[in-house]
């Protein structure tokens, strides 16, 4: 059976660009592959978080998971600081990685770009993701767009370690649904909607209540034409709107534009927001009854042992191999 992992950031409160470029696909992979479901707490430190906000965020994370339907009978679900080996294996994917490799990753760029003082975490994330990836013998990485500069980078990792070291790392497949890919920010369409963009408007929660999603797409940025047509390139914010109307209704964007061939903009957005908030609504029931509950702190450590497991392993070998330590 093929393996995939995949990581979150609990960086902010999850967007509906998580979800339809991430989340939403999970459940269904839960039958095809044994699958590891990580929250990648380690990763959100890169740039400042608030201690009492970032815990929180962890158990939000780990709630909704569970609550779009990751069966913790099937797959593991954990926290990336339980398990110590990913920041170890990822010190040794930092030797060999090379500095100007790291500094021409796009997100590296675009999180850095203005700010004083940058993290030299900001800089080493993709070794770190890349050791969250390998430690598992990952086969198949489901991603969105914004991660696939990543993915390259971790199989180019793994190929050289191999190289250079012992052939013991399994090189990974990024997967990237074809819909879904890539959700825009709701007030700058040309940019990526994200957690931890400071502009709330730009951005759908998926915890949102039905009042904030109506009104943050009444106010979603289009165009003065006032026709519905899937154009990317010339009609970007209109497209990106069509494109979550088809992630949570299954229609395809054409579809979609036809059904809305000589309407305006006004009653397709009043549609897509009761398609958003009837998708979101039973996520956000079962959410709240997780929360708070003792069964999810038992899924985080039943997850967290069984990946220390695994995950110790490929560091022994990796250790070994790089001659590091002692033979035992
Ligand atoms: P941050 O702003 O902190 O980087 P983020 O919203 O980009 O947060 P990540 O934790 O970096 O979220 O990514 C989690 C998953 O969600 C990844 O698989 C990523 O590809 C996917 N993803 C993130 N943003 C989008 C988006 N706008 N559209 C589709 N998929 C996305
Ligand atoms: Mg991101």
């Amino acid at each position: 059976m093929s393996t995939i992992f995949s990581g979150i950031q609990p960086s902010g409160s999850l967007t509906i660009g998580n979800y339809l470029g991430a989340l939403s696909r999970f459940p269904k992979m839960q039958d095809d592959y044994k699958c590891y479901f990580c929250i990648v707490d380690e990763h959100a430190i890169t740039v400042p978080q608030d201690r009492l906000k970032l815990r929180d965020q962890i158990r939000s994370l780990a709630a909704l998971y569970l609550a779009v339907g990751i069966d913790p009978k099937r797959s593991t679900l954990f926290i990336q600081s339980e398990v110590s080996a990913h920041t170890q294996m990822a010190w040794l994917l930092q030797c060999v990685a090379y500095v100007g490799e790291l500094e021409r990753m796009t997100q590296y760029k675009d999180k850095s770009a203005g700010k004083d003082g940058v993290s030299a975490g900001l800089l080493t994330y993709p070794p770190l993701m890349a050791a969250d990836i390998l430690l598992y013998s990952t086969t198949v990485v489901p991603v969105g767009e914004d991660q696939k500069q990543h993915i390259e980078l971790t199989r180019n990792l793994a190929e050289r370690f191999n190289r250079q070291h012992n052939d013991i790392l399994t090189v990974p497949e990024p997967h990237i649904p074809e819909q879904g890919a890539r959700i825009m920010s709701l007030q700058d369409p040309t940019s990526k909607m994200s957690k931890s963009d400071d502009n709330q408007k730009a951005t759908i929660f998926m915890l949102d209540q039905p009042k904030q999603i109506e009104k943050k797409i009444k106010s979603a940025v289009t165009d003065s034409e006032g026709v519905v047509e899937y154009k990317p390139e010339d009609k970007p914010g209109i497209s990106n709107l069509l494109n979550i109307y088809s992630g949570f209704s299954g229609k395809s964007v054409e579809e979609i534009a036809e059904n809305y061939a000589g309407k305006g903009y006004g009653e397709f957005k009043q549609d897509l927001a009761q398609v958003v908030i009837e998708g979101l609504e039973p996520i956000q029931k079962r959410y709240y009854e997780l929360y708070e509950s003792d069964e999810l702190d038992d899924i985080l450590d039943q997850g967290a042992e069984h990946a220390n497991q695994v995950a110790n392993k490929t560091l022994m070998k990796a250790k070994k191999a790089m001659g590091i330590g002692r033979v035992h």
